[in-house]
């Protein structure tokens, strides 16, 4: 089966290499060139949107922020998963909160801000200290504001004004401040049949707003929470593919952070450390193949490797180590690739972590030191 992703970055490289073993081909479209390439290689492999989709059987995607007229052509082909529904939730705060609401899955106490008039009725009805976020293109922690103090509400509407001036349809959800304890998420696929499976919960460390460490944990409460959340979310949207639900963990009670309609960092520890893969189970979703187990297999943490093009030759050497370049040219802060570590148990994993923090650079890597 051939199968062309929206999107030509790592997690197309990643479906790719997981979809050879049971000959499915990947192709992919580079939203800003508009070329189909390989995901691999990068190499131009065709020319226009509309013949790579005839030559498809199925077409899905590897991030939420697609242009919608892609989305539409996409769509009217009938070879499109999950659904260009899902897509748009997940590119825009605005449909994704009325989603959760409609599937009743708990999330933070919201508002939605076109004018000032709509901020200051947000200030009264969320609360400070409060979270601002653009509706669209906001993602990595980009495009937030913290409002703190009723003083500093000027200030921000100016610069958040400015956002919602600079796209048509832009806009701003204020969110109540959520005091969590810490933040975990939930990987799973549904199939063209409607059975879900999912990945054990990851708790997942961010610095600066981008996510450095994800670790797969054992916690059979918070898993059963997370399962009946997703399956709700999943079930609502008739969704066929691989999902990814964030969550804010506040005293054992989750609360729905962001969905990711596809493939998630979070869920890259599942190459070595689960049965079968995320990319290899969104693949075989949208194929309509049985979906692969999700079993844990050893315990396992993610490391993002963020702006760096090289690794001490030490990292390679150490066990348990996996290195996965992306075969990115270097930019700072960019994800360039990561590193899963995995251990017979959790005690092995949490040392090999520690070695790891003494070999890796310690600005580069931040959530290593937390650790140790
Ligand atoms: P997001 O882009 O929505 O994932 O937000 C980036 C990061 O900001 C999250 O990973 C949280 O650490 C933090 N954050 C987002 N929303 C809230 C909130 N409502 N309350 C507290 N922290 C938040």
């Amino acid at each position: 089966m051939h199968v062309l992703v929206l999107g030509a970055g790592q997690l197309a490289r990643m479906m790719s290499l997981a979809g050879a073993p049971l000959n499915l081909e990947i192709s992919a479209f580079d939203v800003g060139s508009k070329n189909i390439v390989h995901p691999l290689t990068q190499a131009v492999i065709g020319h226009g949107l509309e013949n790579a989709i005839e030559q498809a059987d199925v077409i899905t995607a590897e991030f939420e922020h697609i242009p919608h007229d892609v989305l539409d052509v996409c769509e009217k082909s009938g070879k499109f998963l999950p659904s260009t529904e899902a897509i748009k939730a997940g590119g825009d705060r605005r449909i994704e909160k009325a989603l959760l609401d409609a599937a009743k899955v708990k999330n933070a106490k919201y508002a939605v801000i076109n004018t000032r008039e709509d901020f200051d009725k947000a200030i009264e009805y969320v609360g400070i200290p409060m979270v601002l976020k653009s509706a669209l293109g906001g993602y990595d922690g980009k495009g937030q504001w913290r409002l703190k103090n009723a003083n500093d509400a000027d200030t921000i509407w100016a610069e958040m004004a400015e956002c919602i001036a600079a796209t048509e349809t832009q806009a701003i959800v204020a969110e109540e401040f959520v005091p969590f304890n810490r933040e975990v998420s939930l990987v799973g696929a549904r199939g063209k049949d409607g059975d879900v499976v999912v990945y054990p919960l990851a708790e997942n460390i961010h610095t600066n707003g981008v996510l450095s460490l994800s670790t797969a944990i054992d916690d059979a409460e918070l898993q059963e929470q997370a399962k009946s959340m997703f399956t709700a979310v999943a079930n609502s949207l008739d969704y066929v593919g691989v999902l990814a639900l964030e969550f804010f963990d506040v005293d054992g009670q989750l609360l729905v952070n962001e969905i990711a309609p596809r493939v998630h960092n979070s869920g890259h520890w599942t190459q070595q450390g689960a049965e079968t893969c995320q990319f290899e189970n969104h693949l075989r979703a949208v194929c309509g193949l049985p979906l692969g187990s999700t079993k844990l297999i050893r315990a396992t943490s993610m490391i993002n490797i963020l702006g760096e093009d090289s690794l001490p030759n030490e990292v390679l050497a150490m066990e348990g180590c996996h290195v996965h370049w992306y075969g990115k040219e270097k930019r700072a802060g960019r994800k360039m690739g990561h590193i899963n570590v995995t251990a017979d148990y959790s005690g092995e994993l949490q040392r090999r972590l520690a070695k790891l923090a003494t070999i890796l650079d310690k600005d580069a890597y931040p959530a290593l030191q937390e650790l140790s």
